[in-house]
């Protein structure tokens, strides 16, 4: 038989009721590849002629987006690779809602132009009382670099050689600063450095102390840092950038620097970002002196790292709403994680080839901050020849391998998905043991 010949033609599979309403919702584009995908595979003999509508259908993506919707069960909560902090439900609504025509710079009672994000801004500066002045750009890296251009262009910004962190991906805090003209001036040792030493390097072209929050390492032994509160007792400002976007302390995270106890401390400035600890979308904060952070907000770079509406939506629903998952998942509770792997695995003890077995696990905090942390939570452990099949399912659950085995860490998938990654499991398992 010609296989050819008997490949159902593109207008007739795109006669499908199902594929007309996804072109509506996904576009022609996509549609048609799905549909090619699926000729393809009944050419070379994988399906029939008449599953190939099936087929298309089955291939078309959830949305018209590369992108995947992702379980995490990596276990580490704030995930770089899986774009860091999850939103909260109402940070969701709140983006989908700005998405389309909003007033984010018009004031409707008067109908002139209005303060772009007040509303965001205004939720900030009540979640921070102890700062004078706020303003959101596009990233941590951002907000460091708009504090560098506006305070510290053509002048020396001291820096102790113990906090000259690379933040990831390559990017490095000095040569951020010199790619925006500040002149780095190193202080201390690798380990060690002293209030001296900074006081020393200052002289009337120093523009201010930078205090950089090791965020990403530890190092232990003989070392000493010069605390915020001894900083502040220079005759320079004092910019912190404390990574991690906590606006107030943490229990379990007693290492991890917050907004509220920095400023308190005495830093005229701190820099932070948005998406890790503070559980919202990607942007860098300025929180501080509002004589310091009013110059920068009117700062022709200002306008270059300005963030979008969405962002400034999630940001709001983000400080006003309930709890985001990032904070939820710092204070899960590790009882109630260890039921959810027992059900699961329970769940799982039909497929005996999976050897499902719930077991304790220690969870990471991850990019956003606090290494060395470890988190108590709970895991199913399956046969890690289903991390590449879990990988591409739909959705892509992504585990980590532990001696040989994977582990589908509780902590950092919502409770509600559960019954998904049960059965995301079984589809793995089908795939790859076909049971
Ligand atoms: C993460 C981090 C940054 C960079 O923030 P982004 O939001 O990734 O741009 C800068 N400094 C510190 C200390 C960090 O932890």
């Amino acid at each position: 038989m010609d296989r050819r010949r008997a490949v159902p033609r593109t207008d007739r599979v795109l006669a499908d009721p199902r594929l007309q309403e996804a072109t509506e919702r996904l576009g022609a584009r996509l549609v048609r590849s799905a549909v090619t995908a699926a000729q393809q595979a009944c050419r070379a003999g994988e399906i029939a002629p008449e599953a190939v509508p099936d087929a298309a259908v089955n291939g078309l993506p959830p949305a018209a987006t590369s992108l995947r919707d992702v379980l995490n069960a990596t276990g580490v909560v704030v995930h770089t690779n899986l774009g860091r902090a999850p939103l909260s439900t109402a940070a969701i609504e709140a983006v989908a809602l700005a998405a389309g025509t909003t007033d984010v710079e018009l004031d409707l009672a008067t109908g002139r132009r209005g303060p772009r994000g007040a509303g965001a801004l205004t939720a900030l500066a009540a979640a921070v009382p102890d700062a004078g002045g706020v303003h959101v750009v596009n990233n941590g890296a951002a907000a460091l670099v708009l504090a560098a251009r506006g305070l510290g262009a053509g002048r020396t910004v001291v820096l102790a050689r113990g906090e000259m962190v690379e933040i990831g991906d390559s990017f490095r805090i000095p040569e951020l600063l010199e790619s925006v003209g500040a002149r780095l001036r190193e202080v201390g040792t690798t380990n060690r450095v002293r209030l001296s030493d900074y006081a020393d390097a200052l002289d009337d072209t120093v523009a201010f102390v930078l205090k950089v929050h090791p965020s990403n390492f530890r190092v232990s032994g003989f070392v000493s840092a010069v605390p915020v509160e001894e900083l502040a007792t220079l005759p320079v400002p004092v910019v912190a950038d404390i990574g991690s976007g906590l606006l107030a302390p943490h229990p379990r995270l007693p290492d991890e620097p917050d907004a509220a106890t920095t400023l308190r401390a005495g830093a005229d400035l701190v820099t932070a970002s948005g998406d890790k600890l503070l559980g919202g979308p990607q942007a860098g904060l300025l929180l501080g002196r509002s004589d310091l952070v009013d110059p920068l907000r009117r700062h022709p770079f200002a306008r270059a790292l300005r963030v979008d509406k969405l962002t400034l939506a999630a940001l709001e629903a983000t400080l006003t709403g309930p709890v985001p998952p990032v904070p939820a998942m710092l204070d899960a509770d590790p009882s109630a994680l260890r039921r959810r792997a027992a059900a699961l695995a329970a769940d799982l003890t039909d497929l005996t080839d999976l050897a499902a077995e719930a077991v304790p696990s220690l969870a990471a905090v991850g990019g956003g901050g606090a290494p060395g942390v470890e988190l108590e939570s709970a895991a199913v452990a399956v046969t890690a020849e289903l991390a590449e099949p879990l990988r591409l399912g739909r959705p892509p659950v992504v585990g980590r391998v532990v001696r040989g085995r994977l582990l589908l860490d509780l902590l950092t998938v919502p409770p509600d998905r559960d019954a998904e990654l049960a059965t995301a499991v079984r589809v793995a398992a089908r795939d790859a043991y076909g049971t």
